[in-house]
């Protein structure tokens, strides 16, 4: 599981540098945030696989609220939260908040790095009206769609086109599968429209971003993802 971008919120040095060398062995990559106004801010803003968050950061800060806002922020990354606090009602006030798990100091790298392996391995359908991947956003109420921040018009068949992909994140859909999804089941086979559709979308939302997001899988179809 290389290449896992993972946020670190925790103000204390020692347990930071424990864990930062922990997964680091096991090739993720961290970003070390020390204070919870600055684990707020990349964690709002960045792509992560997955955030481990403290509660008790300091300075009347608490992880609980900033996993709260990153949840707000349409966030839907995996948040494992850390405390010396082992008591129920903590965790449920963070589970309740939207972190995915909860692990009480002090541990061993080996349990937390079993553990976001279990999240990181969980169902990636996305569901709900916000879809995100790494920095493409679609807000599907909203009806409007950011890459790196930048709001990208489409029209409706590419709208269309993009949130089927997106709410199937990692899954190669056939041209077939895309034709009677976003067009209708009526719809022509033979024709290219599928490809046609899929180069215009792939011009608004790649273009110009190092890191391509739709991908095309030879023989079969298209999918989206990291
Ligand atoms: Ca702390």
């Amino acid at each position: 599981m290389g290449d896992m971008k993972i946020l670190l919120v925790e103000d204390e040095r020692e347990i930071a540098q424990f864990i930062i060398n922990g997964l680091r062995a096991e090739h993720f990559a961290v970003d070390w945030a020390e204070t919870g106004a600055k684990g707020l801010m990349w964690g709002k803003v960045n792509a992560y696989d997955l955030a481990i968050i403290d509660i008790n950061l300091g300075h009347g800060e608490s992880g609980i609220d900033i996993c709260a806002e990153i949840r707000a922020k349409g966030r839907t990354y995996p948040i494992i939260m850390l405390s010396v606090i082992n008591d129920a009602p903590t965790k449920i006030a963070a589970l309740n908040t939207g972190a995915d798990d909860y692990l009480t100091k002090p541990f061993f790298v080996a349990e937390l790095v079993a553990r976001m392996r279990a999240l990181l391995r969980r169902e990636k359908t996305l569901t709900g009206p916000k879809l995100v991947i790494a920095d493409l956003e679609m807000d599907t109420l909203a009806h409007t769609v950011t890459r790196a921040g930048r709001e990208i018009k489409l029209n409706r068949k590419e709208f269309t086109l993009l949130e089927y992909l997106m709410r199937n994140a990692g899954t190669t859909l056939t041209r077939g599968m895309i034709l009677e999804h976003v067009w209708d089941i009526n719809a022509d086979p033979f024709t290219n429209t599928v490809d046609v559709h899929v180069r215009f979308l792939r011009a608004k939302i790649d273009e110009g971003h190092r890191q391509k997001l739709i991908k095309t899988v030879h023989g079969y179809g298209y999918k989206i993802g990291e």
